[in-house]
């Protein structure tokens, strides 16, 4: 109700061609929700990282390296200006309208996953100072799925400083708290972009070294 006299207030347009006909949206209209690109309809991916830069069938992010986790699932492509304005609205400027858009957009796909319990990957202290809370955690609350904030960042290293092959490389820059899952269920790791993979990887070490080897990838985004 509040959103609806927000939007009738700011007289909210899409973001994308300026309609006013957003609804059930506010940033967005269903006509430009059309154009997106999802990524299981994209051509050629790679089956471990879904990255479309394959050469000569061998993925230049993964290099077909036999991936820590069982199934990757990502959504949306990032590639689209759209969806990077809705993630900046979400996360830069705590809009409860982005927010609302975005779980329309995500709820749908998530079905299939109502059984699993989702590990949501640390937001930056950043972040979490800015809005109070993890922009992941919020959106899989909200869609009623269980899940649990059981990965944390190891603060005891400088993981900036690494260089980035150092930083993959080096797998405690991520402690998991496996006394928080729930391990009847299948476990599945949550993050919203995923973009060289580098966080997924932290925390797919981070539940190996307590010997969590079986469990799904999803994230809402592939850059
Ligand atoms: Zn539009
Ligand atoms: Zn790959």
């Amino acid at each position: 109700m509040i959103n609806y006299i927000k939007k009738f207030i700011i007289n909210q347009r899409c973001i994308s061609c300026n309609s006013i006909k957003t609804e059930p949206y506010y940033y967005i209209c269903p006509k430009c929700i059309e154009s997106l690109t999802l990524v299981d309809t994209l051509e050629k991916i790679c089956p471990f990282c879904h990255d479309t830069w394959i050469n000569k069938g061998v993925c230049q992010n993964c290099f077909n390296k036999k991936p820590l986790w069982q199934n990757i699932y990502t959504l949306y492509s990032y590639k689209e200006n759209v969806m990077k304005q809705l993630i900046h609205l979400y996360k830069f400027k705590d809009s409860s309208l982005a927010e609302h858009d975005l779980i329309l957009l995500i709820k749908p796909h998530l079905i299939p996953f109502k059984d699993y319990h989702f590990i949501i990957t640390p937001c930056s202290a950043k972040t979490l100072k800015r809005l109070g809370y993890n922009p992941v955690t919020r959106i899989i609350q909200k869609l009623g799925l269980e899940y649990s904030e059981s990965l944390s960042k190891n603060q005891t290293q400088t993981i900036k400083k690494l260089k980035r092959q150092e930083r993959l490389e080096t797998s405690k820059t991520m402690i998991f708290h496996p006394e928080k899952i729930n391990t009847t269920k299948k476990l599945i790791i949550v993050d919203d972009v995923f973009t060289t993979g580098s966080t997924i990887i932290q925390a797919s070490l981070a539940l190996n070294n307590h010997n969590f080897l079986s469990f799904d990838i999803l994230c809402f985004f592939r850059s």
